[in-house]
């Protein structure tokens, strides 16, 4: 992935975690999959519910479950090489301006208050 394609990417992730009217619900949880199997994220896209786990890969996990909210359609394979492809190409600068956005989004939401119910039949994705 180009350099110019993957910022293009990066600031769409950015602006997913800067809407403000509540559209995103990004939580920090540990998580297992359907066959309780630890996985580091998942994303509920018609839900608006991305949860990530926080003992795992945080920013790259965090760009990965955005690809999947941001782009539905893609294959699992796509946002895996697409994740990988950005963050192969993120400055120190980017991964700071990541961090901010997260600490951000959890300062503007109150933290951890919202309560979340997700319907585990949606598909779960890693
Ligand atoms: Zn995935």
């Amino acid at each position: 992935m180009e350099k110019k394609q993957a910022d293009y990417f990066l600031r769409r992730v950015y602006k997913l975690l800067e809407s403000d009217d509540g559209d995103l619900i990004f939580r920090l949880k540990k998580i297992r999959d359907e066959k309780g199997a630890r996985v580091c994220g998942k994303c509920w896209t018609l839900l608006g519910v991305i949860h990530v786990d926080p003992r795992k890969e945080l920013l790259p996990t965090t760009v990965h479950e955005a690809l999947h909210m941001l782009y539905p359609e893609w294959s699992e394979t796509k946002i895996k090489n697409a994740e990988r492809g950005i963050s192969h190409n993120m400055s120190e600068r980017q991964y700071a301006n990541l961090l901010v956005k997260l600490a951000d989004y959890f300062v503007r939401m109150g933290f951890a208050d919202r309560k979340v119910t997700t319907n585990d039949d949606d598909k779960a994705r890693r």
